[in-house]
């Protein structure tokens, strides 16, 4: 159970440390995620910043290329009509994606096909491409349209020197649409600065909102030299890019510059610091997400275990108590269990010094429980059980202890000074069960063993009681036996024996008797024997008082009973092979044959081994048996009858059963106890007798006395009709040869 307990922890410890890591190691992993992707966004922001300035760039580049290239249609453009002059700018402006194309000549004079001559000298695009270099002006306000255009200007060179220049005129929200795309889904606004700072070019977008005129450079404030030399860098080179980031208007951003390579104009993406991260955070909370529903599963998944795993716990807990609570309670009278008993002795004892003798062990039985289950039934036999444990509880003094052992024993630990002390309490006891359990007279027994060894085993302490008990089990009224030393003796006799018997058996120590029964009606004729054994040893015979009670608490009698039944056996087939006379002979079988279940097909083995018929014997049961399990009893007896043995009931009228309950039974001959011929002038007994033999005769049973001795026996029984008698009066038991001779005397002379 420890175990099991012990392991299930472990691995709840394992689970938890196993949920502990994964959630820490989901922490890290997010944190570097974060710290990865933001990395990454700025890199990527700052590529699709230097894509985007690119892109501006060349885009820019191509219109002004495209100018360009049409300025060779403007070679000698002077030298041609009014007329001529129209048609190639109308030709040009609707070849071109600029909305307008302006002829302007060295004086500044323009001429354009939508609105005719001008004078355009003032205008910086103008003097920069009178100086030999194509340029794109800033916003400006058209004359004419009012809207907002940029203008793409080239000189128109011829052999070295600048002719004019054509400009390209382009609508700036259109413009707009042409350069600007969209980066960072929106997020970043991308403008186009001069050197200087001012916005040339601001984006449908514009995160920061500058106030035109205002120079970004100006309004944000690096916080570090490095962003000042970054400034100078954007300042000086054509070619510079970088990025930095700048604190506006108490928000962060991050910006990215490239120079766009002409007009001194460089493109810079700003974006917010916090859009940046909230693009990283796109892909991180999906990945913080997905980390959270794991960490979660994960910690559900252990509190799930671990809230079953405690309600089991507590379960099994509880139903250990419960259990343990029903070890240590009789269910029956709700008193203390034999467990429980054992371990509150036992406590005591471990705490009590030897030559303190203050404690005595009782052991104490009801005289045949049985009959008064039968009498009264189960239910009320409970209740007798249940009204005797109260009666002892009530009896117990501090320090003392009882148990209800089995069904109708109980055990007692009590204190005493001195022996009356202990014959005071038992006599108390049975007067208290005599006045206050009126439905049944109980007889109790009373097994009384003095402690004077605490170090001995609990249990070896009842037996010793109970060996006391023992001694007067039977008694007609109640009573009670201290345990003495003899009882011990007798014990380790028993103990010898046990030892010695299967070898006895192999030695042939055994040896059968033959006891002769008569004819009541001739006393000179033989009509049978009964087979008794007896164990020779050591030159000396046993007789089976000695043995036979300790083979039938072993089980060994089945086997004397079976040994005895084939050496019968063996002599029966030998007077057959002599054809002499056959008599049917009775063999004792103990009760415990009753228990197995081959017991009558054993028997009828052994006839068939030797091919005696089973007529030939007669199967003693003793009557004291004969009633304990009625069931078990009728189908053994009805099978000895299939096989065709007789059925005797031995020692009848010592047990409790009456002829009423034998009636249903094939029993061939009752065997009348020689107890009640004690005296042959008891006329009680007499009576008794008498009417024991009528009604067997009713019952077609013979009789048989046992145990005659007298003559004034024999003449009583026949008078009473008893059909047989067996004892010392005709012959005692004697060797089978000795029985030969007596009973086939004659014809062996004459053989
Ligand atoms: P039991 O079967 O009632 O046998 C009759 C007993 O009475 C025998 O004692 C016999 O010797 C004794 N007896 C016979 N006539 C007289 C008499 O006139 N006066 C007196 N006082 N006694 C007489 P035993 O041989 O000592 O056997 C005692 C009991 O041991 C038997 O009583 C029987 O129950 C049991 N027993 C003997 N042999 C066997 C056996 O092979 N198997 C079993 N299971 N039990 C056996
Ligand atoms: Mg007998
Ligand atoms: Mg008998």
């Amino acid at each position: 159970m420890g175990g099991i307990f012990n392991s299930k922890v472990k691995y709840t410890l394992f689970l938890g440390i196993v949920a502990v890591a994964i959630i820490i190691a989901c922490f890290f992993y997010i944190q570097s995620v974060s710290r990865a992707l933001e990395e990454d966004n700025l890199i990527l922001f700052d590529e699709i910043a230097t894509e985007t300035a690119n892109s501006i760039g060349s885009k820019l580049g191509e219109l002004l290329t495209s100018v360009r290239n049409y300025t060779y249609r403007f070679v000698g453009f002077e030298n041609l009509s009014e007329e001529e002059q129209m048609a190639v700018l109308a030709e040009t402006t609707n070849a071109s994606v600029f909305h307008d194309m302006i002829y302007i000549d060295t004086e500044g004079v323009a001429l354009s096909a939508s609105f005719g001559e001008t004078f355009l000298s003032r205008r910086d695009y103008f003097s920069i491409a009178s100086d030999g270099m194509s340029n794109i002006s800033t916003i400006i306000v058209d004359h004419f349209t009012s809207s907002r255009v940029n203008v793409f200007a080239a000189p128109v060179i011829s052999m070295g020197q600048v002719e004019g220049v054509l400009a390209g005129v382009h609508d700036t929200e259109d413009l707009k649409d042409v350069i600007y795309t969209e980066t960072f889904g929106g997020k970043a606004s991308c403008y186009i600065l001069n050197f200087d700072g001012t916005i040339v070019f601001r984006p449908r977008i514009d995160i920061l909102e500058l106030d035109p005129g205002i120079s970004l450079f100006e309004v944000i404030s690096p916080t570090s030299d490095t962003e000042q030399s970054i400034m100078a860098d954007i300042n000086s080179s054509q070619n510079s890019q970088g990025n930095f980031s700048f604190e506006f208007e108490e928000e962060s951003y991050i910006a990215s510059y490239k120079a766009i390579g002409f007009n001194e104009w460089v493109i810079v993406t700003v974006i917010r610091s916090s859009d940046i991260l909230a693009f990283s955070n796109n892909v991180l909370t999906m990945t913080t997400t997905f980390a959270m529903i794991f960490m979660l599963i994960v910690i559900a998944g252990w509190l799930i275990w671990g809230v079953k795993y405690w309600i089991s716990r507590r379960k099994h807990i509880k139903a250990v108590a419960e259990r343990d609570n029903l070890k240590y309670v009789d269910l029956l009278t709700g008193g203390p269990s034999f467990e429980k008993f054992l371990f509150d002795v036992k406590e005591v004892f471990d705490n009590t010094p030897d030559d303190s003798g203050i404690y005595a062990m009782i052991s104490m039985d009801i005289n045949k429980f049985r009959t008064v289950n039968d009498h009264l039934g189960y239910e009320e036999g409970g209740k007798i059980l249940n009204k005797l444990a109260s009666l002892i509880q009530a009896g117990l003094m501090e320090g003392e202890f009882y148990t209800r052992r089995s069904a109708d024993s109980f055990c007692i630990l009590i204190k005493y000074v001195n022996d009356v002390d202990i014959f005071g309490r038992i006599e108390t006891f049975i007067n208290d069960t005599y006045y206050q359990i009126e439905e049944y007279k109980l007889i109790l027994s009373f097994g009384v063993y003095k402690i004077d060894d605490f170090s001995m085993d609990v249990r070896s302490i009842i037996d010793r009681a109970d060996l006391a008990r023992k001694t007067i089990k039977g008694s007609n009224e109640s009573a009670s036996a201290f345990f003495d030393d003899n009882m011990l003796i007798k014990i380790r006799e028993e103990k010898r024996i046990e030892n010695i018997m299967e070898y006895a058996l192999e030695s042939n120590e055994f040896k059968v008797y033959l006891q002769p029964k008569y004819s009541l009606n001739d006393h000179s004729k033989v009509i049978g024997a009964e087979a008794l054994v007896r164990w020779f040893r050591d030159g000396k015979m046993i007789p089976p008082g000695g043995f036979i009670p300790i083979f039938e608490k072993n089980g060994f009698i089945t086997k004397i009973d079976k040994f005895v039944f084939e050496e019968v056996c063996k002599q029966q087939k030998l007077w057959m092979n002599r054809k002499f006379e056959m008599r049917t002979i009775s063999v004792n079988m103990s009760r415990m044959n009753l228990q197995e279940p081959n017991f009558v097909r054993d028997l009828y083995e052994i006839c068939n081994k030797y091919n005696v018929p089973t007529k030939y014997f007669e199967i003693e049961i003793t009557e004291s048996v004969a009633f304990e399990n009625l069931d078990i009893l009728t189908r053994v007896f009805n099978e000895l009858k299939n096989y065709g043995f007789h059925i005797s009931i031995d020692d009848f009228g010592t047990g409790y059963s009456s002829l009423n309950m034998l009636k249903n039974l094939p029993v061939d001959v009752l065997k009348i106890d020689r107890s009640f011929l004690s005296d042959a002038k008891n006329e009680r007994a007499n009576n008794i007798i008498s009417h024991v033999i009528s009604l067997a005769l009713s019952l077609h049973m013979k009789t048989i006395c046992e145990g005659i001795e007298t003559i004034e026996q024999v003449d009583l029984l026949t008078e009473l009709k008893c059909d047989m008698a067996q004892g010392f009066y005709f012959a005692r038991p004697m060797p089978i040869e000795e029985y030969e001779k007596k009973v086939y005397g004659e014809v062996l002379a004459m053989t």
